[in-house]
């Protein structure tokens, strides 16, 4: 029914684009999470199997090896982050639509992959300043974490017109009806 349709949202980290994930999802029910390998460590509040598939970095090899990956990138250095194809296969077999949650290179990679079928979203953080204060109120980052994802959504940033829609997140409530409109629309397409 979904003809294996495929949403991206794609962003620099904290920029929102896993509130706005969120939000999506409980909006729409025919959307499913498409639920990513990682072989960083696992953080106190994150379950295995519905935030990531936590691997070995050997384990990750082995299925590599297999061709088990539609996309991986090292998203932070020695910590690799891929979707699986049999994730998309479980999704589209439950007649549902994968929402990926992705860094913008896996993005671009995945959009190559399926063109006609993929709707990217961007969502463009309103400064690199205002990124640096949600990345630190989160309190889930080290000073050198921190700095390491601030030089990384500069990056990424200058890569947002490779996606089929840009959403500014100045205003959460105001990014999700946007992101909302663009869903509902690809949806009926
Ligand atoms: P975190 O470590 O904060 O959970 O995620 C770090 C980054 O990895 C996020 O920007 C997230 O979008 C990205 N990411 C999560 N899963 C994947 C994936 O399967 N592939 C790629 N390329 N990036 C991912």
């Amino acid at each position: 029914m979904h003809q294996n349709k495929i949403i991206i949202l794609t962003a620099p980290s904290g920029a929102g684009k896993t509130s706005i994930t969120h939000y999506l999802l409980r909006e729409f029910p025919q959307l499913a999470f498409s639920i990513s390998v990682a072989t960083r460590k696992r953080r106190e509040n994150e379950v295995e199997g519905k935030d990531y598939y936590f691997m070995t970095e050997e384990e990750f090899h082995n299925r590599n090896k297999n061709n088990e990956f539609v996309e991986w990138e090292m998203v932070y250095e020695g910590k690799i982050y891929g979707t699986l194809k049999s994730e998309l296969e479980r999704i589209w077999n439950n007649d549902q639509v994968p929402v990926l949650d992705i860094d913008v290179k896996g993005a671009i990679h995945v959009q190559e992959q399926f063109p006609g079928t993929t709707l990217s979203i961007f969502i463009d953080p309103p400064s690199v300043d205002e990124l640096r204060r949600r990345l630190s109120s989160r309190g889930t980052e080290t000073e050198e974490s921190l700095q390491t994802r601030i030089n990384k959504a500069s990056y990424e940033i200058s890569f947002k017109h490779h996606f089929t829609k840009i959403i500014l997140n100045d205003n959460l409530e105001k990014a999700c009806k946007l992101a909302k409109e663009a869903v509902q629309q690809f949806l009926e397409s």
